[in-house]
This record gives structure tokens, sequence and C-alpha cells, in this order.
């Protein structure tokens, strides 16, 4: 198996059987959405942070298989963390998926599948969605509990 097939492998698995799909709708969550216009991808993130780990990361929404299957693997990768190393591991993601060098290609787990994204810049929006908007949560949850 060459490493595109393997790439397209963990994209399709994660797009037909999403991780931590499914939102819970309670006060413990802190809930954001975003979307993404240009493709009509629209993205719900909820995340329970506790003791400065990102203990929850749940994602619901519609878009293309790009998009939906990001925000199954930023799940997967994110849940467990903590807060600073879930922020790292999101550069790491956006530093990727543009075509430059991760610092720690390791940790990025499933999300190094992404990768071809740089050869089409107009996706990158489309793989990024799921992470911007926990990424937004994170820092909603910091600034609240400061
Ligand atoms: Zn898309």
């Amino acid at each position: 198996m060459d490493l595109t097939t393997l790439y397209r492998t963990v994209i399709m698995d994660n797009y037909k059987n999403p991780k931590n799909k499914g939102l819970k709708k309670t006060d413990k969550y802190h809930f954001v959405h975003l979307n993404n216009p240009s493709c009509g991808d629209d993205m719900n993130v909820e995340i329970y942070v506790n003791n400065g780990v990102v203990e929850e990361v749940y994602h619901d929404g519609k878009g293309c298989s790009i998009c939906c299957s990001s925000a199954s693997v930023m799940s997967d990768v994110l849940k467990g963390r903590r807060v600073e190393d879930a922020k790292a591991i999101i550069n790491d993601f956006y530093e990727l998926v543009k075509g430059e060098e991760p610092k720690d290609e390791e940790t990025l787990g499933e999300a190094i599948a992404y990768a071809g994204v740089r050869d089409f810049p107009a996706r990158i929006k489309c793989a990024t969605l799921a992470w911007k908007a926990v990424e937004q949560a994170i820092t909603e949850v910091e600034h609240e509990s400061k």
C-alpha cells in the first residue's frame, strides 16, 4: 500500500465511521459553531476541559469528506491532551496542510493523512474547519477560567 492510498483510507474510514460524533448539548460542554461558505461545510464542536486537560471532544456537522473526516481525526487526536499540548498539535496540523514541516509529526497521529491537502489550497479550509472550531473553544474556555 503506498502512502497516498493509506492516507485516503484514513480519510474514508473516518468519514464513514466517525469517532466522537454527536453533540451532548449540556452545560458541561463548551460549544462552538463554524462554517466554510466556500464548500458548504458546517461544523459544531463541543469540548469539556477539566484541570487543564481536554477530557472530551465531540463534533457534529455537514460537509465534504475532508471536513467531516478531519473532525473525527481531530477529536481522536486531541482527546485526553493537556490544553497546551492540544494547542501545539493544532498549530502543527495547520503547518502540515500548508505544506510546512510540523514540529512533532508523531503526536499528529492519523492527522498526518491530511498532508496531501497542501496540493489543493481550496480544501485547506475544509481540512482545518473543525480544528479552528476546537481552537476557538479552547481559547474561550481559557478566558472563562481566568
Ligand atoms: Zn469542504
